[in-house]
């Protein structure tokens, strides 16, 4: 049963509110560790206490998913700023921030300026998630402390 600690092997499907496919697992199972803000938490928390091989829908609001959308993310830089990356309309570029290190998606690109968007590519939608479990197993006490799993699905290093 899924509770905290435990790494949990998942197939997915995600639609958005129009029923289109956002993300899939693809025979890939997600693997995740329970508890630890690995996945959004709308979803872990429906995850809680399911078992090898149920299934379930999972709808989740943007609040427990990945925020409201919000316009003052979006800004332009001076092209010059890109000269080294020829920018196109489309692209996810990282960007240094007084708060760190951000991920844009390039909405435009003219001779002077380049536009950009910081939300995350999901902010503001509602999710809807099915979901299989497909397996469960304790976690080590190194996946424990690092706060992921490792081995097959999760992390190598
Ligand atoms: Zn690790």
């Amino acid at each position: 049963m899924i509770t905290k600690d435990q790494v949990v092997s998942l197939q997915y499907t995600l639609r958005d509110d129009a029923g289109n496919v956002l993300d899939a697992s693809n025979g890939n199972a997600l693997v995740y560790l329970h508890g630890h803000n690995n996945i959004i938490p709308g979803l872990e928390k429906e995850l809680n206490g399911m078992k090898a091989g149920d299934k379930k829908k999972v709808t989740v609001g943007p609040d427990d998913a990945y925020g409201q959308y919000d316009p003052e993310l979006k800004f332009a830089l001076p092209r010059e700023q890109f000269a080294d990356q020829a920018p196109q309309a489309g692209m996810m570029v990282q960007l240094q921030s007084q708060q760190g290190q951000i991920i844009a998606r390039i909405e435009n690109v003219d001779d002077k300026q380049v536009q950009l968007d910081a939300n995350h590519p999901l902010a503001g939608q509602t999710l809807h998630f099915e979901v299989e479990v497909a397996e469960i197993r304790e976690a080590t006490s190194e996946e424990l402390s690092h706060g992921h799993p490792h081995g097959p699905g999760g992390h190598h290093h």
